[in-house]
């Protein structure tokens, strides 16, 4: 063991995951790549979880933070005025497409869900809320309580009462046999029964446009549209957690929900804004903002160093069309990876933008092995290129490079994965 892992051992929880057998320690990183203490450099397919949306050591953002470190103000709170956090707030309301919005900031994912959710029970009296089976929205009491993957409910203490919801599983044996718009029927018919049964008074549905824990599991057209018309007659809110599909991550839209035609009263974002520092928020519309009886989940978010870096991260992402950059690249990526569907060992190989999944299964009876993904996991990093894992049973494989992957990069990330997954299919 490594003299930094056993100090982790030793002083860090031991439920924290930790990615590999010998686990990396990142020290540097440029672009698309990052170094690791092993001395070796990796083509990084997973950037932080989605975070590092422009990749590493980006000079306009490096730049922006100095400038802001320069002026000797780290943090102010939100008692004052801070230029950028307005600016910045103009710019994600009118991006937003929702009418009239207004912006709340926020560090963390987490933050954001749980003020989102704050917003919309505040709005309707209401502590009921529906969710998606199998989504991921954050580790506080209100996040973990919607969130329904089972790897990270550590608490089944819920402060909020939580009717979920199908959408991303239509392989399961309940809807085994149905076309996708009979699934998107019955998915319907079931949301309808909960409110009439176990719902009167819904405040808000929470739901990712692509889940991303989950392993990019994407409900099929015409779902959230057709639950949005169902929840409008009820006056239930609709609230997009983007933390992982904004900014153009999947290529045909620049925030994940426009994908499904729906134009939610709320929708957090997190992770990408920042490129690595704390930014989170929710922009909403503009009376389920103001009509919170107290101020929102912390006094921190939008700090000045923070806004600087989002500043400039947001420029970026426009002024280089990084959507139309994830739509080129993760089709490049996801037709090569097509074939892979072929192999025993793989159930799905899928995709939207630069979020695409292998999911590994065992060859003779197609059940879920998450071993087999994390043999894969192992394969890709000894052959430079880093991944994930997701999904309920931990056995998908899932990729996030950074938007700003150039053609070669992806081509290359593409061959190993190839590589690495039909060495451990030849091997189970
Ligand atoms: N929502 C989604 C969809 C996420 O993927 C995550 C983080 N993986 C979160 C919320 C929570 O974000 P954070 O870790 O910044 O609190």
């Amino acid at each position: 063991m490594s003299e930094l892992l056993s100090r982790h051992r030793a002083v860090m929880p031991s439920w924290l995951p930790l990615y590999y057998e010998s686990p990396l320690e990142i020290t540097g990183g440029s672009g698309s790549r990052v170094t690791g203490a092993d001395g070796r450099t990796y083509l990084d397919f997973f950037a932080g979880i989605a975070t590092n949306m422009l990749g590493y050591d980006v000079a306009e953002v490096r730049e922006a933070v100095e400038r802001q470190l320069a002026k000797g103000v780290v943090h102010t709170s939100t008692l004052y005025l801070i230029r950028s956090q307005v600016e910045l707030a103009e710019r994600i309301a009118e991006l937003s497409g929702i009418p009239d919005a207004k912006v709340f900031f926020t560090n963390s994912g987490t933050e954001a869900n749980e003020t989102a959710l704050l917003l919309a029970t505040c709005a309707r009296g209401s502590d009921e809320v529906l969710a998606m089976r199998g989504s991921y929205h954050g580790r506080s009491y209100g996040t973990i309580a919607v969130t329904g993957n089972r790897v990270w409910k550590n608490s089944s203490l819920s402060p909020l009462n939580v009717h979920y919801l199908h959408g991303t599983d239509q392989a399961s044996p309940v809807f085994r046999g149905m076309s996708e718009k009979e699934y998107v029927e019955a998915c319907v018919a079931d949301l309808r029964d909960v409110l009439d049964t176990a719902a009167p008074n819904v405040a808000c549905l929470i739901a990712e446009p692509v889940q991303g824990v989950n392993g990019f599991a994407m409900p099929p057209d015409g779902l959230y549209a057709a639950y949005k018309e169902v929840l409008d007659e009820h006056g239930i809110l609709f609230v997009s957690d983007e933390v992982q599909t904004g900014w153009g991550r999947t290529g045909t839209s620049f925030f994940g929900i426009g994908n499904h035609g729906v134009v939610p009263d709320a929708m957090t974002f997190a992770k990408g804004l920042g490129n690595g520092f704390a930014v989170g928020g929710v922009v909403a519309r503009g009376d389920l903002m103001d009509g919170l009886p107290a101020a929102g989940v912390a006094t921190f978010g939008g700090n000045p160093v923070s806004m600087a870096a989002a500043g400039a991260v947001l420029d970026h992402v426009l002024e280089h069309d990084l959507q139309g950059n994830a739509l080129r690249r993760g089709a490049l990526i996801l037709e090569g990876l097509r074939p892979l569907a072929e192999l025993a060992s793989v159930g799905d190989v899928r995709g939207k933008g630069l979020m695409f999944a292998v999911e590994m299964v065992d060859p003779v009876t197609g059940a879920p092995a998450p071993a087999t993904a994390g043999r894969v996991l192992e394969a890709a990093r000894e052959r430079g290129l880093l991944i994930g894992k997701g999904g309920v049973h931990g056995n998908v494989l899932r990729m996030a490079p950074p938007l700003t992957l150039s053609e070669e990069e992806a081509a290359e990330g593409r061959d190993i994965l190839l590589d690495a997954v039909r060495a451990v299919d030849a091997g189970v």
